[in-house]
């Protein structure tokens, strides 16, 4: 194991170097670059510096800076984490494509392909990046997903610069610096944490903090620092003590006084309720120490020191966060009766915990927990790319992404003792679907600590939990009430979709046994060797994809029965007189069937259907202006009829012209009322000055013999003169 890399804390001496010209010995970048870099790769460097120095040449940032003063600053971050030389590359390079005529192709030759698919990635981004609807937002995150899902590194340069645009966001107007932010504070910051780049990650949040709520901000900051100087002595001795005791124990370990960052100040005053003098209370210390053994060696001896706070303790070492960081926190009674927070890590976790996944860079071992943190990151990003691609909402999908994002996790057990990590407020069937996709779409029960409890209970630290699968169980609908992970609300969402496909396959069964009958054949005779053929011909997986794709119209129900008798040797053709037996629309088609707008049929109506590729059978009114348009196509229009049992209400729309007169409103409405129908909607057309006056009511019937009964009703109102039902715009049907 390399020796502990400085790059943990800021060195204030780096900053008083010169950020520019970048390939000065003494300049800042240069500085970071001789720690891990030879020769060579510092050339390289330079090379690339001078590049975009020419192409960025005359050009200045808002500040009045040279612009490439900010890619330096970008490279100086990056450098800090101790990244590749491509990655440093990419980063110098990152607005040379944006800004200028530089091609891909050109930085392919001079930089290789590596650094301009980097390059390119980080345009791409940059791109959609000025827009701020949630919508663009969502689009934004999924290519940065992508981006990442190839090369992480497209993110840590993303990351470092939009750090460096942070840090220098005080020449931006007040509304652009909260909306910059905002999305910081969002989006990117989320994303740092959750690939364990914690220096970056903190200072995001800071920095978001500053500008979203300059005032709270100032206040929290001042109060930390004048708390920080009156118990200087107090801090000082409780060290000591600390240090004293290791020593005694024959530990060695280094002991610092821990800072929060601010944001994490503020949002434990927020979620907790505290006031700032009960957070400021709190002293935290880190302990680093060799190795992970001496960790425990390490909370041993503070624990004899100090009484430890109970329930306060917390092994991350045995359960790691998702983003790799390992660490054990305990809260002991101190001296002066305070609490004080202690970290106890081994300088290999602690670089993690500062760097995360750019960890990977700084060792070019094999450690065993760094390779799984970039297993687990691999993992996570396959899974969001999972989501992402079967959801085609991009709102919804932002949200599964926030949702993913924060870490607050409970830790839970299988039943074979593995240990899950699920979002808080993650529910039994959150837990079934993490297990496995099948597990969670047969759940019917679940046993919480060996008892039984509803499936939407909430999972609490170290339940035991077992999922009660059925093979015939199906998803509820009502489970997206109360998922939370994206896994889980994917794949239910994917499920009701595929509902839609089962009912076309109903539809489609049944036109094709109408359209087989037709041909006089019988649906039960039609040999499994015969669907074989069919099935091969058009390409299908099965026989319910053909049938659910006569349901949706997007194939003719006469040419695939066709097709199915002529695949059999042994059937003679039969007579060509098509005589179809009617489809009987009985109201259980769902979505599969649709009645049309235009000439909105109720039960009575003589109707045809349509077959429209995309929205299914479509039913119209014998008359319908829609039928003269497409034509008698016999291929495409269905006999249909009505099923007589159908209770549904079906809306009407009527036009009736009543004599002007106070109170023929509500006398219409009582009439109506009468017959037993409802309003859905009334309109009055523009008086003309005449005596009469027109009025539309959308109304709902069962049926032509209900909207015969209302429009009785309304005739006996000695006032209405004339009623029409409107079929479509044109149309107008005498009653
Ligand atoms: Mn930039």
């Amino acid at each position: 194991m390399p020796k502990t890399a400085k790059h943990s804390s800021a060195e204030p001496l780096l900053e008083e170097l010169p950020l520019l010209p970048a390939d000065s010995e003494d300049s800042q970048l240069t500085t970071l670059l001789r720690v891990y870099l030879s020769q060579a790769e510092i050339e390289q460097v330079w090379d690339a510096y001078r590049y975009s120095d020419g192409v960025h040449k005359g050009q200045m940032r808002i500040s009045g800076e040279p612009y490439i003063s900010h890619p330096v600053a970008v490279t100086c971050i990056l450098a800090k984490l101790h990244l590749d030389v491509p990655t440093l590359l990419a980063a110098l390079l990152h607005d040379v494509v944006e800004d200028s005529e530089v091609s891909k192709e050109e930085l392919s030759e001079r930089f290789g392909k590596q650094v301009a698919d980097l390059v390119d990635g980080l345009t791409k981004l940059d791109k959609i990046e000025l827009q701020t609807a949630v919508q663009a937002q969502a689009e934004n995150v999924r290519k940065m997903l992508l981006a990442m899902s190839q090369d992480v590194r497209v993110i840590l340069v993303k990351l470092a610069d939009r750090l460096h645009n942070m840090q220098t966001l005080d020449v931006m107007k007040p509304a652009k610096q909260r909306r910059i932010s905002q999305e910081t504070l969002d989006i990117y910051a989320p994303i740092a944490n959750r690939l364990g780049l914690n220096v970056i990650y903190q200072e995001l949040e800071d920095l978001s903090f500053k500008y979203i709520y300059p005032n709270r901000y100032n206040v929290i900051a001042k109060a930390i620092k004048t708390a920080r100087g009156n118990r200087k002595e107090v801090i000082s001795k409780i060290l000591e003590s600390l240090k004293n005791k290791l020593a005694d124990s024959d530990i060695e370990a280094t002991v610092e006084g821990r800072e929060k960052h601010l944001y994490s100040v503020y949002k434990k005053m927020m979620n907790k309720g505290l006031k700032l003098s009960q957070v400021g209370d709190i002293y935290g210390f880190r302990v680093l120490v060799k190795d992970m053994p001496t960790c425990y060696l390490t909370l041993g001896s503070l624990h004899s020191l100090y009484k430890p706070i109970p329930g306060k303790f917390k092994d991350y070492i045995a359960i790691s966060k998702v983003n790799g960081y390992q660490s054990l926190h305990t809260t002991l009674f101190g001296p002066f009766g305070t609490p004080i927070e202690v970290q106890i890590r081994s300088h290999a976790m602690h670089d993690i915990a500062q760097a995360g996944v750019a960890a990977h860079w700084l060792y070019k071992t094999t450690d065993a927990n760094l390779t799984q943190l970039q297993q687990q990151t691999h993992q996570w990003l396959q899974r969001l790319v999972e989501i992402q691609t079967e959801s085609d909402d991009s709102h919804e999908f932002l949200e599964h992404f926030k949702v993913d994002l924060f870490p607050d996790e409970v830790y839970v057990f299988t039943p074979k003792g593995n240990i899950l990590a699920l979002p808080k407020g993650s529910t039994a069937v959150d837990f079934a679907y993490a297990v496995h996709t099948d597990v969670g779409n047969c759940c019917v029960a679940v046993k919480i600590n060996h008892e039984l409890a509803p499936l939407r209970t909430e999972m609490h630290n170290g339940d035991h939990v077992e999922i009660i699968t059925s093979a015939l169980a199906k998803p509820n609908p009502a489970w997206l009430n109360y998922v939370v992970t994206g896994k889980a609300r994917s794949h239910l969402r994917h499920y009701l979709k595929s509902i839609k496909v089962t009912e076309s396959t109903h539809l489609g069964g049944r036109m094709l046994n109408t359209a087989l009958r037709a041909l006089h054949a019988e649906p039960a005779q039609i040999k499994v060797k015969q669907w074989n053929k069919v099935m091969r011909d058009y390409g299908a997986r099965d026989k319910a994809e053909i049938l659910a794709d006569i349901g949706l119209g997007k194939r003719i129900s006469l040419m695939v029965a066709h097709q199915l008798l002529a695949s059999d040797d042994e059937h003679t053709q039969p007579n060509t007189q098509k005589s179809f037996d009617k489809i009987t629309i009985r109201g259980s088609e769902g979505m599969a069937v649709q009645f049309a707008q235009c000439c909105r049929p109720i039960p009575g109506d003589p109707i045809l259907g349509f077959i429209n590729k995309d929205k299914g059978l479509v039913i119209h009114t014998h008359d319908c202006n829609a039928i003269s348009k497409f034509k008698l196509d016999p291929d495409k229009w269905l006999d249909v009829e009505w099923d007589a049992d159908d209770k549904r209400l079906f809306r009407v729309d009527l036009r009736v012209m009543v004599v002007n007169e106070r109170g023929m409103l509500a006398k219409l409405a009582a009439g109506i009322s009468d017959a037993g129908s409802n309003i859905d909607n009334v309109s009055a057309e523009e008086p003309d000055g005449s005596q009469y006056s027109t009025i539309n009511f959308t109304v709902q019937v069962h049926n032509r013999v209900h909207l015969a009964e209302l429009i009785r009703n309304l005739r006996k109102i000695p006032e209405v003169v004339r009623m029409n039902r409107l079929k479509g715009k044109y149309r107008e049907e005498k009653v």
